[in-house]
């Protein structure tokens, strides 16, 4: 039995699971969370580690374990592809830090805490910008001064990278085509929300960018706002940078709109007629569906739109306002398809339609545990 172990650290958890890859089945899965929060909890990100350890010690076979997968944030424009970790890798993913100052310093505790646990394992880094590497030009350059984009390394890269790959590759496979023969739209929709313009087997452009703000609406993310509006309130109210980029990241988006991050009491209380939870629920919609008009001029040929992640795999209300109007485009949901939970990947368009659209549920381990063995394939 081959194992793998995928670690996810967050700025205040580690999410895990153990898999074993010859059945491609979960032996454990668990979060520690609340750390370095308060006395009493754990304490730093090395100390999760003892506590993953601890509560993995029945299912782990450490003779069988083949590598340890980690999810890291941001790989800037140095990782195209999943990275057998090394001292170098992890001085590399020390300089990012400037790009992802909350997750790559935990991310990288991590790392060296799983070494030192597994110290004859390999341990693979999976990026999650890494699969947006392939954006042309014109659609990860924003337009600024040089010194922004040179020296300081403004840009667009991405983020939900390993959920797009998994994704849109299981979408081709439901389509019963390759991968490089199709084009879509992923809208990765969770508390954190992405888009993803995918042209044969690639990413072309994605709504997140320098960080994890911009683009759709989020749980509690703003996305896309006037670039100016952080010094309005900073002129207006006196908050530094720090605070704004804290407001707009924690307790902006649907939080901000409706007073839950939650879509699932969102719905609710706008089905009960409360007007701040329509407002939110249609503003999200909206924001949605600008981003697949933006996406099909720039892929011009659309196979399918694809939901998928907590939002985009189980809210019929979201998914058929997303594609509201846009049945002159050959897009459109089926109301009984769209209304039957499942946990499958599936078909929710109509017979009629010209573009598919599916829900494929994510699996952001296992896309991380099969590049892990990929990675070692390679190496070995
Ligand atoms: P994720 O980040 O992919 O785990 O997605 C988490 C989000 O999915 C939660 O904040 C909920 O808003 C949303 N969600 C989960 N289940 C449902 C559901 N049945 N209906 C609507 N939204 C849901």
């Amino acid at each position: 039995m081959k194992q793998v172990l995928v670690l996810n650290s967050g700025s205040s958890s580690i999410k895990y699971q153990l898999l074993d890859m010859d059945d491609r089945k979960r032996l454990a899965v668990g979060i520690v969370e609340r750390i370095g929060e308060s006395a009493g909890s754990v304490a730093d990100h090395a100390a999760g580690m003892r506590v993953v350890l601890d509560e993995l010690q029945e299912a782990l076979d450490r003779s069988n374990l083949a590598a340890v997968g980690h999810r890291v944030v941001h790989g800037g424009d140095r990782f195209r592809g999943p990275t057998l970790i090394d001292d170098e890798v992890c001085d590399t993913i020390r300089d990012l830090i400037p790009l992802a100052p909350l997750h790559n310093p935990t991310n990288l505790t991590l790392i060296e805490a799983a070494r030192s646990a597994f110290p004859d394992t390999p341990q693979v880094a999976v990026f999650d910008t890494a699969f947006h590497q392939t954006l042309p030009a014109p659609a990860y350059t924003y337009a600024v001064p040089k010194e922004w984009r040179e020296d300081l390394g403004v840009r667009r890269y991405g983020f939900h990278g390993t959920s797009h790959q998994y994704v849109s590759r299981r979408a081709a496979e439901l389509l019963g085509r390759r991968p490089e023969e199709v084009n879509m739209i992923v809208l990765h929709l969770g508390n954190g929300a992405s888009v993803c313009a995918v042209r044969e087997g690639k990413s072309v452009d994605t709504s997140m960018g320098l960080t994890p703000l911009e683009g759709l609406i989020m749980g509690t993310r703003s996305g896309d706002l006037d670039p100016a509006v952080p010094a309005y309130i900073a002129r207006q109210t006196g908050r530094g940078a720090e605070e704004i980029d804290a407001t707009l990241n924690k307790e902006s988006g649907l939080l901000a709109l409706a007073g839950s991050n939650d879509l699932r009491d969102i719905d609710a209380a706008a089905t009960k007629g409360d007007e701040a939870a329509r407002l939110a629920l249609d503003a999200y919609c909206y924001r949605i569906r600008k981003y697949i008009g933006a996406y099909l001029a720039a892929l011009g040929r659309v196979d399918a739109v694809v939901f998928t992640a907590g939002v985009g795999e189980n809210s019929a209300t979201v998914r058929a306002g997303a594609v509201a109007g846009l049945e002159k485009l050959g897009i459109a949901v089926s109301p009984k398809r769209n209304g039957q939970e499942s946990k499958e990947a599936r078909y929710i368009s109509p017979y009629w339609a010209e573009t598919a659209v599916l829900v494929v549920p994510t699996d952001e381990e296992i896309e991380i545990a099969d590049q892990a063995l990929e990675v070692l394939g390679r190496a070995g």
